[in-house]
C-alpha cells in the first residue's frame, strides 16, 4: 500500500473507510491472482542464455574449438573405406537460443509442444565456425551423418533450416537421423548406453536403412556400413556408449582433437 493512499484513508468516515479498505482489498487479490501477459515482463532472461546470446566468449570458445577441429580433420589420415563424421544438430550446428530466450520470458521451461512449433520455424542460427568445419568434412572426401534428438518426423524441417543457412548439404553427402521410438526403446539392451547408440550402429553395420529411403539413387551411399572417425557434440550423450555417470572425463579430454568435438552449452544438457 502506498503512502498517498494510507493519507487518503485517514481522512474518511469509518463507514467510507471501511469500504474503501474492502475494495483495496478486493482489488490487490484480483491484481494478484491473475495470470495476465504483464506478469510475464517480470520474467527475466537466464545468465546461460544472456551468455550463449551476448558473450564474446561463447563466440571466441565456440568458433576456435570448430576452427581446430576444421584443422584435424583437414590433417587427419583417413580410411580407405567410406567415412562419416557423426554430428548432433541442436547447439552444434544450430543454434537455438532465440527458443530459451522467449521461454524464459514467459517464465516457461522446455515443453515438446513449444520445441515442436520452434523447429517448424526453422530459424534457428548457425554455431560459430560450424558451416566451416561441414565444408572441411566434405572437401576431405567424408560424410556426414546427423545423429539429433529432434523427433524424425520434424527432420524435414532441421534440413530445411540448415540448408537455409547454407551448409552445404545435399543427400549424395549427409543423413539425417531423427529420434525414433526404437531409439528411446533400446537404452539398456546391449551395446546400447544412450539414446544415440542405435542410430550410430546402423550407421556402422550398414543397416541405416531410413537414411533417404525414398530416394533410390543414393540409398547406395548409406546402406553399407560406413566407418565414423569424428564424433562432434555438445552433450556427452552425442559420443558413442558415453553418459554423465559412465565418461572418464581425463580419457576423454585425451580424445579431443582426434576424434571428438565437445562444445559449451550452458543452457540446457543431460548434466541437469
Ligand atoms: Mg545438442
Amino acid at each position: 500500500m502506498t503512502q498517498q493512499k494510507v493519507t487518503n484513508l485517514a481522512k474518511c468516515t469509518p463507514m467510507t473507510k471501511s469500504f474503501a479498505l474492502i475494495l483495496l482489498c478486493f482489488s490487490s487479490l484480483l491484481f494478484c491472482t491473475q495470470p495476465n501477459k504483464q506478469f510475464n515482463q517480470e520474467f527475466g532472461v537466464s545468465s546461460a542464455v544472456k551468455w550463449t546470446m551476448k558473450s564474446a566468449e561463447y563466440q571466441i570458445i565456440t568458433e576456435h574449438l570448430y576452427r581446430t577441429a576444421t584443422r584435424n580433420i583437414a590433417a587427419i589420415e583417413v580410411p580407405k573405406k567410406p567415412w562419416v563424421v557423426a554430428m548432433d544438430v541442436d547447439e552444434t550446428l544450430l543454434n537455438n537460443v532465440e527458443y530459451n530466450r522467449r521461454r524464459d520470458l514467459l517464465g516457461l521451461g522446455y515443453s515438446s509442444e513449444s520445441w515442436a512449433e520452434w523447429v517448424k520455424e526453422e530459424s534457428a542460427t548457425p554455431v560459430p565456425g560450424s558451416i566451416e568445419f561441414v565444408t572441411q568434412v566434405f572437401e576431405k572426401g567424408g560424410l556426414i551423418v546427423l545423429i539429433t534428438n529432434r523427433e524424425r518426423q520434424l527432420d524435414s524441417n532441421t534440413w530445411n533450416n540448415l540448408v537455409s543457412l547454407e551448409f552445404p548439404l545435399n543427400r549424395n553427402n549427409t543423413c539425417i537421423m531423427g529420434r525414433s521410438q526404437a531409439d528411446r526403446n533400446s537404452v539398456g539392451t546391449q551395446g546400447m548406453m544412450n539414446d544415440k547408440d542405435l542410430r550410430r550402429s546402423q550407421i556402422a553395420n550398414g543397416t541405416a536403412n531410413y537414411c533417404w529411403e525414398e530416394y533410390p539413387e543414393v540409398k547406395e551411399i548409406w546402406n553399407k556400413p560406413l566407418s565414423i572417425i569424428f564424433e562432434v557434440g555438445d552433450n556427452i550423450k552425442d559420443f558413442r556408449q558415453t553418459t554423465q555417470e559412465n565418461v572418464d572425463t581425463k580419457d576423454f579430454i585425451e580424445r579431443i582433437s582426434s576424434d571428438v568435438l565437445l562444445l559449451p552449452n550452458a543452457v540446457y544438457g543431460s548434466w541437469e
